[in-house]
């Protein structure tokens, strides 16, 4: 398949793009991209440190050096960059930190993440507990998830960082990051030229992940809507993007109408399913009828950011109100609320 193999991309201004495929977790693929340009040479992203995910990281950058007769080793690397605090784009970080002392950077909001990773881990386990037994998922099945959660997360050990995108005032000689909040608290793309390195705030073919930001400040439906109409007007200045994930972005503009598109539909399904009470597992079932268990995870916490989107605004209402105990976790029911048609953009057909 084209899309796993080493790509090179040049930007008007003679800036070099590698992206270099990684299998980060079974049956999930990614990319760590170097950035050459005069006076940098630019790691960002390093992959999930998980199975072979170091070994392809290492025999990119050589190929890079054979094959495209760059001079890319270790000891050239001036920055390392990670796009998100999610762990298939920066797990990988000490063995990248064994071969280069080149500094890490990383959005301020996701920076506690790396360096205080155990104790985050200690402060989430309890809320996503809670979030899964609200959301209605059965107990037996709530911790199930959790456990799974927990070891998906334990792959990876605090790691110091050096500096965030704020201090460096969200520019790098020719890079410039915007923050881009919803997907991750502290997600940020990164312009260089003509060229967007869009990380996971823009895929190719999915509208990415999107978790109720009841689990995480600065992530939710609502951060990443804003954040879509933040980066749209940058897309007049690039002619591809590149995420984190999947081919390339030839149109980034139409994919972003793509996206959101997605979003206004699934707010719209969720609402006539809602006819009749329901839980967000309940409906999460009905969105995404998937087996596997990790997916059950990513599918309530999908279905629960449109929720929460749809709840903030009113369109739908709890019906067990007498059943919810304060401080319990007892399942809560919504029904839509019967009111004139909205005037959300996310919720209306159309742009305007
Ligand atoms: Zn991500
Ligand atoms: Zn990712």
């Amino acid at each position: 398949m084209k899309d796993r193999e080493l790509s090179r991309f040049e930007n008007s201004g003679g800036d070099r793009i590698y992206r270099i495929p990684l299998d980060i977790f079974p049956g999930m693929h990614g990319y760590a991209h170097l950035v050459i340009t005069k006076d940098l040479l630019v790691l960002f992203d390093v992959g999930s440190g998980f199975g072979d995910s170091n070994e392809q990281l290492e025999a990119g950058l050589e190929q890079i050096n054979v094959e495209f007769k760059e001079n890319a080793g270790w000891d050239r690397i001036t920055h390392i960059l990670i796009s998100h605090a999610h762990i298939d784009h920066y797990g990988g970080l000490h063995y990248v930190r064994e071969r280069t002392s080149a500094p890490i950077g990383i959005h301020e909001l996701d920076r506690r993440v790396l360096t205080n990773y155990e104790e985050r881990l200690e402060v989430i386990e309890p809320r996503f507990r809670a979030f899964l037994l609200e959301s209605g998922v059965p107990e037996s099945k709530t911790e199930e998830l959790v456990t799974l959660y927990l070891l998906h997360k334990m792959l990876f050990s605090s790691i110091e960082v050096d500096f965030s995108f704020e201090a460096l005032g969200m520019r790098l000689n020719g890079l410039e990051f915007v923050h881009v909040p919803g997907h991750c608290s502290g997600q940020v793309v990164a312009r260089v030229g003509d060229i967007l390195l869009s990380a996971d705030h823009i895929l190719e073919q999915t509208s990415p992940h999107m978790a109720p930001e009841s689990l995480s400040l600065n992530t939710g439906l609502e951060h990443y809507l804003a954040s879509l109409q933040k980066v749209a007007p940058l897309t007049k200045q690039v002619r591809l993007a590149l995420g984190g994930h999947e081919g390339p972005i030839e149109d980034p503009e139409a994919r972003i109408e793509a996206i959101i598109a997605v979003h206004r539909e699934r707010l719209n399904q969720i609402l006539d399913l809602l006819d009749t009470p329901a839980t967000i597992y309940e409906v999460s079932q009905e969105l995404f009828p998937e087996t596997e268990v990790y997916h059950q995870i990513l599918a309530v916490e999908e279905t629960a950011a449109h929720f929460e989107y749809l709840y903030s605004r009113g369109f739908v209402e709890l019906t067990n109100l007498d059943d919810i105990e304060v401080g319990g976790d007892t399942p809560r029911k919504y029904v839509r609320r019967q009111i004139e048609e909205s005037v959300m953009p996310a919720l209306k057909g159309g742009s305007d």
